[in-house]
């Protein structure tokens, strides 16, 4: 049973989380404080970490580098504001991934299983088809370079970087988009559809760019 390592200060955020691991089949532990955290982690017990990154003593980030020093464990992070994100998927804290506060247990739930799938050493690598230029301003598919606008090349490069991850529409808005607060998650969806489009022109058995109902899109299942 894959053991979780949950870091958060709020007993009812805590609590719901805790609840929901457990209804899940996930064995779990809390922690309120970052200390408190990095000393668990450091006894190599656990698969997996939901970090909080307001924390009392330290911050969930610096929590998170102290770990990455000595372990690769998985770290999902919770935050409250949307400034924090930028740091999130910037790649020196080494996060797996993010979900913002409030969120639904349920989601909570997917990611970490999406989180624990990946890191199964039988799982297959998935046959990445997809090539960016050494610019990184194009992207190949099958030979072929794409004709993408912009947003269509930025949701495409944005799925490349971890193909089997899942981004919500909400995730790919504020990583896509220099101006999300004025964007409409069917906006997404729109481009999305455009960009397959695009793909399946090249190749009608295209299946690149998964849906996955109430959560989200990955670039690959
Ligand atoms: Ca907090």
């Amino acid at each position: 049973m894959p053991h979780i390592l949950i870091v958060e200060d709020e007993p009812a955020i805590a609590e719901t989380l805790v609840y929901a691991c457990q209804e899940a089949g996930l064995q779990t532990t809390h922690h309120q404080l970052g200390s408190d955290a990095i000393s668990a982690i450091e006894t190599g017990l656990f698969d997996m970490v939901i970090l909080d990154v307001g924390l009392p003593d330290i911050t969930g980030f610096d929590v998170c580098k102290q770990i990455r020093m000595s372990s690769d464990i998985p770290v999902l992070f919770l935050t409250a504001r949307s400034h924090e994100i930028d740091r999130i998927v910037g790649l020196e804290i080494g996060a797996d991934d993010y979900v913002t506060k409030p969120f639904s247990p349920r989601e909570v739930v997917a990611r970490i299983k999406a989180i624990l799938r990946r890191m199964e050493p039988s799982h297959p690598q998935p046959q990445l088809t997809f090539k960016l230029d050494a610019d990184g301003t194009r992207i190949q598919y099958r030979d072929n370079w794409l004709q993408l606008t912009r947003y269509e090349f930025g949701l495409l490069k944005t799925l490349m970087q971890h193909p089997t991850r899942i981004y919500s529409r909400a995730q790919l808005m504020d990583l896509v988009w220099s101006d999300a607060e004025d964007t409409l998650e069917r906006t997404v969806d729109a481009h999305i559809k455009t960009l397959r489009a695009k793909l399946k022109a090249i190749d009608m058995n295209c299946e690149a760019v998964v849906t996955h109902r109430g959560m989200g899109y990955s670039l690959l299942k």
